[in-house]
């Protein structure tokens, strides 16, 4: 009995080939059903939970049946981001060549925080990371590495800034500055910012959230203004955050106002592209983004718009030695302690998954060409829903160049919840609500590679039909 339990953990050869075989199959008939069924979940959650309370580990399954239970109640227990009408919040339907990346992790499973355990892995993940660093036009130099989102990257950004403002932030933390510590995002920004000014120890205070212009973007002689006072006032201003691509409405920050000032008053510039950087592939959007090249570091989430599996971030960097400075440790337990290669030494992760395969797969089977054909046909996509709604008297609120759209329904319509409402409820769909410049505002995305002009055809009947 023993034995066999040992070998269901441990499986030889032959059960795995039949399992994964099995899974193949299994995986693929979900994933097809998924693309023309309900967006949102119909499964009934208290019943689920139900049968997850009896399960006390005290008995043993079969894992073909486990594993058959799990994708039945994933498929119809989740908000389905492979369904291209998913509408939604820049999660991706993944990339299949990031798919495979994970298989193929998971099997070897490799441990990336030093160089001299997994070679062939630190090579390809630092190889990727120059490459996105040099096609978003930083120097030959550039390095950063891979995280586990966008917040981890802006929060490794918010350290690095710290430590090259005062050296002796290492050792004593928020103490090292005269006055408080400032960061400069804008109201639009993403507010994981406030929770790493918990998490670093500056306080959720450190935040200046900088007033708009009225469209969506860092009103920058406020930004200005801000430093000003604060520097007067004895606070210590040490990083502007500028947003190129923002959560809610896709706006970008002025990057060379900001940069300049960033210049002007020696901060570190950090430009959170969580989403929007994808558009470096494009040689006909990247103009958008023009600017990025001027940062100190950059966030890209290589799991929203480059279609990655989650837990794909990535920090760029022109200032590699503040990594090391931030992250440096000596212990005698690791294996090595090279900090010009190993991750432990430059990153605040320690055991590492190796996550850039992902977009390494990707990137080599499409290369930035097939990037590029990507976000162009979500953004017009996009242009295509919002052309067909203005004609039906819609108003676009967003002046995004990016794939997502804010819009509103003509004067004395259905209000915009509950229209979000009904075309949720309807299952067809998954949009959502929210505020842009403190207007309500209906939020639609193209997230999936798959999306077609049918989609997005019905998408604007239905809520042309709705808002009546
Ligand atoms: C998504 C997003 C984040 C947070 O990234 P996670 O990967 O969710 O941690 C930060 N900034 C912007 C602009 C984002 O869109």
């Amino acid at each position: 009995m023993t034995e066999k339990l040992e070998r269901a953990l441990f499986s030889d050869r032959a059960s795995r080939d039949v399992i994964e075989a099995r899974l193949s199959v299994l995986l693929g008939d979900a994933l097809s059903k998924v693309s023309d069924s309900c967006v949102s979940p119909t499964l009934d959650i208290l019943k689920f939970r139900h049968t997850l309370e009896s399960m006390t580990f005290d008995e043993t399954n079969d894992l073909l049946e486990l594993l058959d239970w799990t994708i039945d109640s994933m498929k119809d227990g989740l908000v389905q981001l492979t369904n291209p009408r998913y509408f939604g919040l820049f999660n991706p339907a993944p990339a299949f060549p990031a798919e495979c990346a994970d298989r193929i992790v998971a099997a070897f499973n490799p441990q990336i925080c030093v160089w001299s355990h997994a070679p062939v892995a630190v090579e390809i993940e630092s190889h990727v990371i120059k490459q996105v660093g040099l096609r978003a036009g930083f120097s030959a130099e550039c390095g950063g590495h891979f995280t586990s989102g966008g917040s981890e990257a802006n929060n490794t950004a918010v350290l690095c800034a710290l430590t090259a403002s005062n050296r002796r932030f290492a050792d004593i933390g928020s103490c090292a500055f005269d006055g408080q510590p400032r960061i400069y995002a804008s109201q639009e920004s993403h507010l994981a910012w406030l929770k790493i000014g918990h998490q670093t120890g500056i306080g959720r205070n450190a935040i200046c959230l900088v007033r708009t212009d009225g469209h969506g973007r860092m009103d920058a002689d406020a930004l200005q203004q801000a430093i000003e006072r604060d520097a007067a006032e004895g606070m210590a201003p040490v990083m502007i955050a500028a947003t190129a691509g923002t959560t809610n409405a896709g706006m970008v920050d002025p990057l060379g106002r900001c940069s300049d000032i960033a210049e002007q008053y020696r901060l570190w510039l950090h430009i959170d592209a969580a989403w929007g950087g994808a558009l470096i592939a494009s040689d006909r959007h990247n103009s958008v983004l023009n600017g990025i090249d001027r940062a100190d570091s950059i966030t890209i989430d290589a799991h929203k718009w480059f279609a990655a599996t989650m837990g794909t971030g990535m920090f760029l960097t022109q200032r590699t030695a503040m990594l090391q400075e931030a992250f440096t440790v000596s212990t005698d337990y690791m294996p090595s302690d090279d900090a010009s290669v190993d991750l432990y030494l430059n990153s605040m992760q320690w055991s590492r998954r190796f996550v850039g395969l992902r977009l390494f797969l990707s990137l080599a089977t499409v290369g930035w060409r097939g990037y590029a054909r990507h976000v162009e046909n979500s953004i017009n996509l996009i242009d295509r829903l919002t052309t067909q709604l203005s004609a039906r008297s819609w108003s676009v609120a967003n002046n995004s160049q990016m794939a997502v759209a804010c819009v509103v329904p003509p004067s004395g319509h259905e209000s915009v919840d509950k229209i979000v409402k009904d075309v949720v409820d309807g299952n067809d769909f998954w949009i959502s609500a929210t505020r842009f410049e403190g207007m309500p505002v209906i939020r639609v995305c193209v997230t999936n590679g798959k999306t077609t002009i049918q989609d997005i055809d019905c998408l604007v009947e239905q809520l042309v039909e709705l808002a009546k």
